[in-house]
């Protein structure tokens, strides 16, 4: 049965997140050979809708609207609903972002709609479209499917494979024009916290630390390996409640949850609050002084030893085969 299926394209700073395309991605299993369609809201986002399409959309609705410059439930869960009621989708995709965890709620609520979240995997089996989604704090998986009514999901970032790009493609970009009522939520002002480099939650590589690394300065030499290997830096809550580093930036069940392709911990224990922010990375390597630390149960290499010691000698070495 093919459908057709929206896709909620996510902008950053002018261009899309790559959660974007792997939405887009989902959203063409999920359609089983019926019309993609990429959604965009902003103030001025239209110049995006290509990118979507060169990812696999097969048209895209635009909402441009200065109520929408910055994202506000209110005023994006009124934009989305409009674009939902002009094309009457039988299924929708969000990346499970901030924005995405945020807003599909609304969004199912209002369309006495069920809601399959943090999607790891998506495929056709047995005749349905089958969703995986981690349950337990991603000890276990379930497997879902929608028996009746819209199929609507949000997809974890880095677990589903964008498709090619394809620069040939061509579809529509057009606008729908949505009057956007008063907003509740009024953005006066958006204070970004300075942290430079890359979106720990895209992010390929997270060199992560825990309260082994013992002070604010500690976190240097990761960063410096993170660096190297054009990734990000996490933490566990141990080390955010010591004040090494910042809120933002920490890792587990009640901090964020990534699945980058190679996660390093260093000085973390693998309490299970923060193996359920972790343990579906691709590669874990784990570097602890402690032999039985419980990091080493979920780590694909373990190295016992002094992270001060074996951070810098990777940070070398990964230097080297740069060069
Ligand atoms: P520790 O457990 O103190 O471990 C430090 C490790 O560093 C030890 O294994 C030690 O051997 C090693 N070490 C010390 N020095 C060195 C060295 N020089 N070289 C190498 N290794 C060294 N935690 C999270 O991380 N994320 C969460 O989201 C989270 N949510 C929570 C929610 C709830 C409701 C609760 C109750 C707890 C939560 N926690 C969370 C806390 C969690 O239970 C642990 O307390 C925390 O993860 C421990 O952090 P840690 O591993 O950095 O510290």
């Amino acid at each position: 049965m093919t459908r057709k299926v929206l896709v909620l394209g996510e902008a950053r700073d002018g261009a899309l997140r790559n959660v974007s395309f792997e939405a887009v991605a989902a959203a063409k299993t999920v359609a089983e050979g019926g019309e993609v369609i990429g959604v965009l809201l902003g103030e001025s986002v239209s110049a995006l809708g290509s990118m979507l399409i060169q990812y696999g959309a097969d048209r895209v609705v635009v909402v441009e609207d200065e109520k929408l410059k910055q994202y506000t439930s209110d005023g994006y869960a009124q934009a989305l609903l409009a674009v939902i009621e002009k094309e009457q989708p039988e299924g929708l995709v969000l990346g499970h972002t901030a924005l995405g965890k945020d807003i599909s709620p609304r969004i199912a609520a209002k369309l006495s709609s069920g809601l399959i979240s943090d999607a790891t995997a998506v495929e056709v089996a047995g005749g349905n479209v089958v969703f995986t989604r981690p349950i337990y704090s991603g000890k276990a998986f379930e497997r879902k499917i929608v028996t009746d009514g819209l199929i609507f999901a949000t997809v974890r970032p880095n677990n589903i494979a964008p498709l090619e790009k394809d620069a040939s493609r061509t579809g529509e970009v057009a606008s729908l024009s949505v009057e956007i009522k008063d907003l509740r939520t009024i953005i006066k002002e958006v204070v970004r916290k300075a942290t430079e480099g890359v979106d720990l939650s895209e992010a390929k590589v997270v060199v992560s630390g825990g309260r082994g690394v013992k002070s604010v300065e500690g976190f240097k030499p990761l960063k410096e390996l993170a660096d190297v290997l054009g990734g990000a830096v996490g933490a566990s809550r141990g080390a955010c409640d010591a004040d090494y580093c910042d809120y933002s930036v920490q890792i587990g069940q009640t901090g964020k949850v990534v699945t980058p392709d190679l996660y390093i911990a260093c000085g973390i224990s693998g309490a299970i609050q923060h193996l359920a922010g972790m343990s579906n990375s691709k590669v874990i390597v784990a570097i602890n002084k402690d032999p039985e630390a419980n990091i080493f149960k979920v780590a694909d290499y373990g190295i016992v030893g002094d992270l001060f010691e074996v951070v810098p000698m990777l940070t070398e070495e990964f230097k080297k085969l740069k060069v």
